[in-house]
């Protein structure tokens, strides 16, 4: 069985694990570390959606004692397993009332199913962290690629939707990598703030983590 659930600590009792639903993506980023290595501290991180709720929960049946949080996250956009994240959510929030739960995701998911996804993982989601990635839609179509309409657009409604809810948001930029010179990290954390979100520049890293 491929990994669906990993840490990134050699600990052997993490405090956070990773749920790596789906390798698919509405975005295409020059960074992404999916065109870049195959795994992350070991876990192979390619696979084909082709699983059920209980391999997600044996995987995390493994961490004993449980970690502090669950961190959607993984080699693709999470929400396009929507229905599969939720029910793990439901699953945690049934067995682990106090682990924290954050989604970190391109902010897509709203525009895709045509929905406010924000309100529906109300009191299933902790955190959001959303990729913003640049100041305007030029320079977010040249580093994210998007393959759907309006993206950026879409992004700052998603992170404005996350506040809305009352849900505690980070908007982030990747800055060091070196085909990007050109993203204005402090208009981000300005763009951030005015749609209620935290802000973080997270410095590229060769590995991801
Ligand atoms: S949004 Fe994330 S998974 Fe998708 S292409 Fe960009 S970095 Fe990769």
């Amino acid at each position: 069985m491929y990994t669906l659930v990993y840490s990134i600590d050699k600990n052997e009792h993490p405090e956070t694990v990773y749920v790596n639903l789906t390798n698919a993506c509405t975005n295409s980023c020059i960074f992404c570390l999916r065109s870049q290595k195959d795994d992350v501290c070991g876990a192979e991180m390619w696979h084909d959606d082709n699983y059920s709720l209980e391999d997600i929960i044996n995987q995390f049946e493994k961490y004993n004692p449980t970690p502090e949080n669950v961190v959607f996250c993984g080699y693709g956009e999470p929400f396009l397993r929507r229905e599969m994240m939720k029910e793990f959510c439901k699953y945690l929030r049934e067995n682990y009332p106090q682990i924290k739960i954050r989604v970190n995701t391109n902010g897509h998911a709203s525009a895709v199913y045509k929905t406010n996804i924000p309100k529906e993982f109300k009191g299933l989601v902790d955190s959001y962290s959303v990729s913003l990635n640049a100041a305007n839609d030029t320079d977010y179509d040249n580093i994210c690629k998007p393959k759907i309409k309006n993206a950026y657009e879409e992004v700052k409604k998603f992170i404005k939707a996350c506040a809305d809810e009352g849900t505690e948001v980070t908007a982030s930029v990747v800055t060091g990598f070196d085909k990007i010179h050109y993203v204005d990290a402090s208009e981000c954390e300005k763009i951030a703030k005015e749609l209620g979100a935290k802000f973080r520049n997270r410095e590229f890293i060769e590995n991801g983590y």
